[in-house]
């Protein structure tokens, strides 16, 4: 009986890393809410897609990452309400808490783009962005030899800013290697005037693209999706045209918001059009309600949402969670380190780390990231998925 001291929901990247850093500093009653049995590493998906990682690789029980000690229950939260300090939960129950994080990640929008949720998954449809269709990206690129793939980018905040076009480039490469790559034509639609927000690496990839050939799309959006007719709709917002072009492999990002519960709650940001939850950008403390932080890609912060943002922002908000819990003001700052590992090739990455002032924050001082890299790749593919597992999840790390 009584309050939970800290109730965490979402047992994401983000819920299980503060999770497991406040058991290490010995806070005993945790309480995580969590409707999934399963835990995604996610950033093996594009890896997943472009036939590089098995799909089982990116999975494990969320038994078995919960950390000892904290207390599972295994409901979706449905409401919030910070001045009572309550959750509701699927099934009717209410959880009441101390301190509260929020950390169920963002919802993916596929009625955004009208046609796309009906076309998804089938003819010539798929994404990395769901673990039910990212399998199939790989069938469909290895399937395709000749013909028009489309890659498309939404113009909402997104999860992994890298990702819709790492999954072009692996694909170019593949048909590269296959000596049909003359025969593709690949279409990459991009929202921004440029091709990273960081001009040193938007430079790299505008020469990527042009090496496979790739027609990049810049301020561009895809506005309808006809499944039946295997037809995408490009609108330029630069000019307002529209055209109409038929594709063979169409790779979908969806639009991106924070999940609906959380967007039309009391803890949603009101500058945010996505919904996102208010947090100071520096403590990721709820700026109007003391006792909540926000962390991971459900928080409105001024930087790219990424795991490795998270593997920044966990200590942050364990540390200051702890001082609001003995009463002193929030003493840790997140810097909005962020970090895009853009596979550029089967074998090559270059991994672009930045902050809020979008100057490069880089891991490997000594070594060049402005150029692609076999060691960055193998860093990607063998060496940051035992770090995740063992090292962040953990709170080690
Ligand atoms: P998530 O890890 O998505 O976790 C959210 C959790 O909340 C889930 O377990 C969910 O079940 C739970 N939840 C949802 N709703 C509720 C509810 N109502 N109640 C309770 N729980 C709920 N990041 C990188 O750093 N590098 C990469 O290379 C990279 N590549 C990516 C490629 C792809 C294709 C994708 C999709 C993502 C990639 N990311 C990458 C991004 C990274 O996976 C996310 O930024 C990270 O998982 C965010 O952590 P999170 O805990 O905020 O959200």
């Amino acid at each position: 009986s009584g309050r939970h001291r800290v109730a965490v929901i979402g047992g994401g990247s983000a819920g299980i890393s503060v999770a497991a850093r406040l058991r290490r500093a010995g806070v005993s009653d945790i309480t995580l809410v969590e409707p999934s049995d399963t835990h995604w590493y996610q950033p093996l998906w594009t890896l997943v897609g472009g036939g590089q990682a098995p799909l089982h690789t990116s999975r494990r029980p969320e038994g078995a990452v919960i950390p000892d000690g904290v207390r599972w229950v295994r409901r979706r939260a449905l409401a919030v309400d910070p001045d009572a300090r309550t959750v509701t939960l699927s099934g009717g129950a209410e959880l009441t808490y101390e301190h509260l994080v929020m950390a169920p990640g963002l919802q993916l929008d596929w009625d955004g783009v009208p046609g796309l949720a009906e076309a998804v998954g089938h003819g010539g449809v798929s994404s990395n962005y769901a673990p039910e269709y990212a399998p199939r990206t790989w069938d469909l690129i290895r399937r395709t030899r000749s013909g028009t793939a489309v890659f498309t980018h939404p113009a909402t905040p997104l999860k992994c800013g890298g990702a819709p076009q790492k999954i072009a480039y692996l694909a170019a490469d593949h048909w590269r290697k296959q000596k049909v790559l003359d025969r593709m034509r690949i279409i990459l639609v991009l929202p921004d005037p440029v091709m990273f927000k960081v001009p040193a690496w938007s430079q790299v990839l505008e020469k990527v693209a042009a090496r496979y050939g790739i027609e990049v799309r810049l301020r561009s959006e895809v506005t309808a999706v006809d499944g039946e007719a295997r037809e995408v709709t490009i609108t330029d917002h630069a000019t307002g045209a529209k055209e109409t072009i038929g594709y063979d492999l169409l790779h979908a990002v969806p639009p991106q918001s924070a999940p609906d519960w959380v967007k039309s709650g009391p803890l949603a940001d009101p500058a945010s059009p996505q919904g996102f939850v208010a947090a100071d950008k520096h403590t990721l403390r709820h700026p109007h309600h003391g006792d909540v932080f926000a962390i991971g890609d459900v928080a409105n912060l001024p930087t790219s949402k990424t795991g490795a943002a998270v593997r920044k922002q966990a200590p942050v908000v364990a540390a200051n969670l702890l001082d609001v819990m003995s009463g002193r003001a929030p003493s840790r700052r997140y810097d909005g380190y962020t970090s895009c590992p853009l596979v550029t090739a089967r074998d090559r990455m270059l991994l672009a780390e930045f902050d809020y002032d979008l100057k490069p924050a880089p891991s490997f001082p000594l070594i060049d990231t402005f150029k692609e890299r076999r060691d960055m790749w193998v860093f990607k593919r063998y060496i940051l998925p035992p770090v995740y597992w063992r090292g962040m999840l953990t709170g080690r790390l």
